[in-house]
């Protein structure tokens, strides 16, 4: 089977993202022409002729009409070596948060610029993101060439603009193409209009990342960014594998909810499957668990060993926004995977030298903007997180201040939610945990079963004497 590669797509709003995943699908054979001219001739009627590719994508109509909320949509196809899977924020609500989820277990970024235009704020803070969440391998689609003409001069300067750019975000590898998404100029088939080119398609910059190889191993990991209620089949988790497998059939715990339920059938893009394994995104109809019992931002996982629950973890992050003076106490929005949780600063465990990654004590328990750090953190409401050992499906994350993204960063150990007060219960910390959090619901109803063997002071009964 062919490597996977995960790619989230990136860049400025109006730099041709929709467009350039539009065409891309279409030159696939993943989108028919027919359904591209369809929507061209109804673009046309709204006098917006120039978002026919665009539409491919942005199902956030067809999604509303049908009542789904889904903020991501993804697309699959093959390229020579890899199995290429697509995510696309659409970003009708909140681009930068849909973005954080996607990254989350992407392999790359394609990040898209305008060659006319340039970087511009929101490529800076995308590219930032994505560097703080852990991405090394960018792909720049240098789109609209068609704008400069083909001009080889004009591309070769945009070019280097746009790398010098990129230059202090720590990424391995940064290939620029220069495409044109409109004309569909050198996506999967080398340009013509761009003769003087001889360097790759955006095709093949593809087919050349690293493909990281999926967790399989380890227990299942599913965050939950979609909870739908789908007539005549039930509730239905809409999320994509982290790490592990899911079947037909398993019993999985949902934590924080604090739910177990019986996995009662899985699709993958509208197909019914057996299994389903980590990268793949799926829906999962659930036996056995209300629309109101699980919520976005839960995370299932097998019923042995349960997605955790944290009381707080350690993580190392980098202040990218303006955060003033960020003391004890400080308490930004954590996006992870798909849960978004207000986290404390707890302490400042050491600076971290952002260009060595060096770490020296810290002078003082407050970090400010440009900080590289290691530092403890205490979430206010449950959340499952996970630490470097596990991989990065459910440790990196962004701090945000409201809709400003001031920070990213990723976990480095969690400490588990203790069922006695926490420290932070007992310093009178608005905990209020929707059920028994400590970790997963089998452990109590373990505890319970066993509990029928004990007498009241907790000594087990002898069988003998019970019959
Ligand atoms: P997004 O906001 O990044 O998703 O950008 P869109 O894909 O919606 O594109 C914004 C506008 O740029 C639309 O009018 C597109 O038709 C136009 N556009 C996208 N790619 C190209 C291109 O390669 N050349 C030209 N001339 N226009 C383009």
């Amino acid at each position: 089977m062919k490597p996977r590669v995960a790619l989230v797509t990136i860049g400025h709003v109006d730099h041709g993202k929709s467009t350039l995943l539009g065409r891309l699908l279409m030159e696939k054979g993943v989108v028919p022409r027919e359904e591209v001219a369809r929507y061209e001739r109804q673009a046309a009627l709204l006098g917006k002729a120039s978002f026919k590719y665009a539409w491919v994508l942005d199902r956030s109509e067809e999604s509303r009409a049908r009542g789904l909320t889904l903020d991501l949509s993804y697309a699959d196809f093959l390229t020579r070596n890899r199995k290429v899977h697509l995510i696309d924020a659409p970003g009708h609500q909140d681009f930068v948060r849909s973005m954080i989820t996607g990254t989350t277990g992407a392999d790359a970024a394609l990040l898209v610029v305008d060659a006319a235009e340039g970087v511009m704020p929101q490529t800076r803070e995308h590219a930032q993101l994505a560097s703080a969440m852990g991405l090394r391998q960018v792909i720049v689609a240098l789109n609209k060439i068609d704008r400069v003409a083909y001009d080889a001069a004009k591309v070769a300067e945009a070019a280097a603009a746009v790398r010098g750019f990129l230059d202090g975000f720590g990424f391995e590898r940064v290939d620029v193409i220069p495409v044109s998404a409109w004309e569909g100029e050198n996506l999967t088939t080398r340009s013509d209009a761009m003769s003087w080119y001889r360097g790759r398609t955006l095709e093949e910059a593809i087919d050349g990342l690293d493909a990281r190889p999926a967790p399989r191993e380890g227990p299942l990991r599913l965050p939950a960014m979609d909870v739908l209620t789908v007539g005549g089949v039930g509730t239905v988790v809409v999320g994509r594998v982290g790490r592990g497998v899911l079947r037909e059939g398993d019993e999985v715990a949902i934590e924080p909810a604090g739910k177990v339920a019986t996995v009662k059938s899985i699709e993958i893009h509208g197909q019914s499957v057996t299994d389903a394994t980590a990268g793949d995104t799926v829906g999962v109809a659930l036996r056995g668990l209300a629309r109101t019992d699980v919520e976005r931002g839960d995370v299932l996982g097998p019923v042995e060993e349960a997605p955790v629950a944290v009381d707080g973890f350690e993580a190392r992050v980098a202040l990218t926004g303006e955060v003033g003076r960020a003391g004890i106490g400080w308490t930004p929005m954590l996006h992870c995977h798909a849960a978004a949780v207000p986290v404390r600063l707890a302490e400042v465990l050491a600076r971290i030298d952002p260009a060595s990654g060096a770490e020296e004590p810290s002078p003082t328990q407050s970090l400010a903007r440009g900080d590289v750090a290691r530092v403890r953190f205490v979430n206010v409401k449950p959340l499952v997180i996970e630490g470097a050992e596990a991989g990065p499906a459910l440790g990196r994350f962004a701090l945000r201040l409201g809709r400003v993204t001031v920070g990213a960063g990723s976990c480095i150990a969690v400490t588990p939610h203790q069922k006695e007060a926490s420290p932070a219960e007992e310093a009178g910390a608005a905990f209020s945990y929707k059920h028994q959090k400590a970790g997963s619901s089998a452990r109590r109803k373990k505890e319970q079963e066993a509990a029928k063997n004990r007498d009241i002071h907790g000594r087990p009964i002898d069988p003998k004497r019970r019959e």
